[in-house]
């Protein structure tokens, strides 16, 4: 670092630092900051501090020049920090604002925050080095001109100080090995001291830098008299290389000029060409073959949307728009144009896209039209290629960042405009600590930084929607597919009749089978989609359709087998589970039984002909056989897909003519007030991929309960009809977004301790909750009641006050603490997203 960077008075160094830990801790630390990283300390770099029994990485978060008056601390319960770990800070002021609101905001500890916010495996490994220092090298010359002293083998001391003159520097341990010695010897403390050595630390940063290669690049000889003679081959090079930008790597270019290294380093000697370590980037879309860049002109109401989105991007002021646009209406095609403008303004662009959104085939897309300017962030990502798309967006060289949930945090500068596909997917919310809801971290980062939001959805939530109505987001709408392709027809095939004509359950309808047929015969392909979530944890009557209600929450009850009763997870309502349906009294209560697995094993025996994949968390977890899987029924190698949710989201396949829904039932019943809202967007979104092309599509949905009003709605593609309906529902029993909630967790090994603490913590947020701000509802037993080992209950909060509920719930867990509760087994989540 350079003294011009330094801070211009010696009196201003500042004495003590401000930090956060990455661990389960709220408060901040200080440390005493030695003279010689006065100077370098920044606020954002990382601080190396002794922490417990090691020494952990910390963040800086503040710089102090003194105690502040009236402190607790104690100047001498302070200790010293250990090292600076970076020169610059890696951590931008925009990064630590937003990470501090969201550590604020959601009750979560900032250091946690900060770590999600730098690329996994930044933190790795703490090295100490020793070195030797100008002084130390000096003295070994004068030590050694006074002549060799033949009587004395040197001393270990004079030969560790020669090993470090020989090799510059070590990694601690390596130098112990070398040294033959077990620990840290005194001589070398000694040496420090006497400031012949010094001692740094360093992370091993896993990422291991930057990845170098051979490349070659041609030299300019417009200046130079004389162009040396060449040989053919020689001439070839040059040839080759001035087809590809006169510079490109060594073995691409031996590769295509047919030639061999000496030729190349012939020329090299001769100052024709230079042979250099070119810095390569880990790409993750190296090999990957690039669409070819399409350019079309927008339909009206892309370009109007398009237009609205530019006017505000150009007064550099803060809006959020919701782009509502239904499946196949070009909305990725207005983010992309919107992103180009961005850069044009001299300003950079995000775009968050779900969890599972970023598939090869979007990722090619985005590479197409925006080349090197983009850093992608995805899971597949290996720590390397993550860190290496960080960097070249903290150092400017991308200014358009892509990336699931955590690139909200991506160091973006100058961020003009940031995008959320699909704003209403729940992998935004961070399911474990820290919880944070990624959308709406994203607009408070985009109101801080001044820029413009793009919320896009064909299935908006129940919220965003919400506010675009009462005028606080901009409505935009994309009401039409592009060319006016039809959206796929939807049917509804009612499974009590089925059931009723064959006398037993069976999984496909006839009605579905026969349309897998003739799909196939005309060489399209087909999507099949179970809806899994919360399988077999309700009762449903096979003859009425009917679930079983709790009283007082209008959510469906949870079936215990254990003890075969019905739960309510909101209020603690209990009964045992009927024999018979209490709407039809009819016998053939059950719960929902097949998996994926099952589902594909069925189809393969009645289809062996079809090429059928599966898609579902358990072939998931292998990222890259999903991937495969995509780009194999993109590209016609497959037939069939079957899976989860997952296969309804943002993928674009033109031949899927037929999509098929086993059971929608599940979800609808799932004891979740936005279960309604979930079924809605997921059988919207899976009827958006039939028909993309230019053929129709079609879209059946297998339900035992073909009145429901979101099935009636979904079949229509009436996303406002839907809506109407819900909303009412959600002010009627006070869901949100007329009340805010927070949700409570409370897990422990011993059950009876987590009863206990579920009544503590009940009983200090009665007392903090004196004016009655909000509704406190339970202790419950959690919906997954026991989970690794652990039991779990649950207390929500309600109220219509966003701060009041803030309020009650950090004084409880405050109340918590000092009761001397470990908070480490409570959670507190605020707007928590999936009640299960
Ligand atoms: P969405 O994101 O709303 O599902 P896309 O942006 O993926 O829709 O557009 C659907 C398809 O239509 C894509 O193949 C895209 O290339 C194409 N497309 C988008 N806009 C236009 C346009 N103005 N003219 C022609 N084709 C378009
Ligand atoms: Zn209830």
């Amino acid at each position: 670092m350079s003294a011009a960077a330094q801070p211009s008075s010696g009196l201003s160094l500042p004495q003590y630092a401000q930090v956060a830990v990455p661990l389960h801790l709220t408060q901040t630390f200080t440390y005493r900051l030695p003279a010689a990283l006065q100077p370098h300390a920044r606020v954002g770099s990382r601080l190396l501090v002794p922490f417990g029994s090691k020494p952990t990485t910390a963040y800086i978060v503040a710089l102090l020049p003194a105690l502040e008056p009236g402190t607790s601390l104690v100047e001498t319960d302070i200790k010293d920090a250990e090292a600076l770990l970076d020169t610059e800070p890696l951590l931008t002021p925009e990064v630590l604002e937003i990470t501090r609101w969201v550590s604020d905001y959601y009750a979560a500890p900032w250091g946690e925050v900060l770590k999600a916010a730098l690329p996994a495996g930044i933190n790795a490994t703490v090295e100490q080095i020793v070195a030797i220092t100008e002084t130390g090298r000096a003295q070994l010359i004068e030590t050694a001109s006074d002549g060799p002293d033949e009587t004395n083998t040197p001393n270990a001391r004079t030969r560790g100080l020669q090993l470090l003159a020989a090799e510059g520097e070590f990694e601690i341990k390596t130098f112990c090995l070398r040294m033959a010695i077990a620990s840290v010897p005194k001589w070398l403390r000694d040496l420090e001291r006497e400031g012949l050595v010094q001692r740094t630390h360093r992370t091993r940063s896993e990422p291991a830098g930057t990845k170098t290669r051979k490349a070659v690049r041609h030299l300019d000889h417009e200046t130079s008299a004389a162009t040396p003679k060449l040989s053919a081959a020689q001439q070839r090079v040059i040839t080759t290389l001035a087809a590809n930008g006169n510079n490109m790597p060594l073995a691409r270019l031996l590769a295509l000029s047919e030639t061999s290294a000496p030729t190349v380093r012939g020329l090299a000697k001769k100052k024709v060409v230079e042979i250099f370590d070119d810095e390569v980037r880990r790409d993750p879309l190296e090999s990957a073959d690039l669409p070819a860049h399409q350019q079309f002109s927008l339909t009206t109401p892309q370009g109007e949307a398009l237009l609205a989105i530019e006017e505000q991007m150009k007064q550099r002021r803060f809006a959020t728009f919701l782009l509502h646009g239904v499946t196949g209406s070009g909305k990725t095609e207005v983010y992309l144009r919107a992103m180009r403008f961005a850069l044009q303004q001299g300003q950079s662009a995000m775009m968050l896209v779900p969890e599972i959104a970023l598939t090869p085939i979007l990722s090619r897309r985005l590479r197409a039209s925006f080349g090197d300017q983009i850093a992608l962030f995805h899971s597949t990502l290996t720590k390397g290629e993550r860190f290496d798309e960080w960097s070249r967006l903290k150092r400017g060289e991308a200014r358009i960042v892509i990336g699931t949930r955590s690139a909200v945090f991506a160091p973006a500068e100058n961020l003009g405009l940031i995008i959320i596909d699909e704003e209403h997917d729940t992998s935004y919310r961070q399911q474990d600590s820290p919880y944070y809801n990624a959308r709406d971290t994203a607009i408070v980062r985009a109101r801080k930084e001044s820029a413009v939001v793009v919320l896009g959805s064909a299935t908006p939530s129940l919220e965003s929607y919400h506010n675009a109505q009462a005028g606080k987001y901009q409505y935009l709408q994309l009401p039409e597919r592009i060319a006016s392709r039809p959206m796929a027809r939807t049917e509804l095939i009612d499974m009590r009749s089925v059931f009723a004509r064959r006398g037993k359950p069976v999984v496909f309808s006839d009605e579905l089978l026969a349309a897998i047929k003739d799909t196939h015969a005309r060489g399209e392909q087909s999507i099949i989609l179970l809806n899994r979530r919360g399988y077999s944890s309700f009762v449903l009557c096979r003859s009425c359709g009917e679930s079983i209600h709790c009283p007082n929450c209008d959510v469906t009850l949870t079936y215990h087998r254990s003890d075969r009763t019905l739960v309510c997870h909101y209020c603690n309502h209990r009964q045992p589970a009927p024999s018979e349906c209490p709407t039809c009294n009819g016998k053939y209560i059950y719960y929902v039984g097949e998996g994926t697995e099952q589902i594909e094993e069925q189809l393969r025996a009645r289809f062996p002909s079809l090429h059928i994949a599966r898609i579902d968390r358990d072939t998931t977890s292998r990222r890259r056989s999903f991937e495969q899987a995509l780009l194999d029924f993109s590209s016609g190698k497959l037939d069939m897909l079957v899976g989860t949710q997952m296969l309804a989201k943002g993928h674009d396949f033109p031949n899927v003519t037929l999509v098929g829904v086993i059971s929608v039932d599940a979800g609808l019943a799932l004891p979740d007030f936005r279960s309604a809202e979930r079924t809605f967007q997921l059988l919207t979104q899976v009827a958006g991929r039939a028909g993309r092309g230019d053929l129709a599509g079609r879209v059946l949905i297998q339900t035992y309960h073909p009145d429901h009003y979101v099935l009636r709605h979904a079949c229509a593609q009436d996303y406002s009809g839907f809506y109407e309906e819900e909303i009412r529902y959600r002010r009627n029993h006070s869901y949100p977004p007329f009340v805010s909630l927070a949700l409570l967790l409370i897990h422990d090994e011993d059950q009876r301790r987590v009863q206990a603490n579920a009544l503590e913590l009940k009983r200090a947020l009665v007392e903090a909750n004196q004016d009655r701000i909000c509704r406190i509802l339970g202790p419950a037993p959690a919906p997954l009641a026991r989970l690794r080992g652990e039991h779990r209950m649950q207390i929500l909060i309600k109220s219509r006050s966003r701060k009041g509920l803030r309020r009650v719930a950090e004084a409880a867990m405050r109340k918590a603490e000092n009761l001397g509760l470990d908070l480490r087994s409570i959670n507190l989540e605020i707007d928590p997203v999936n009640m299960l």
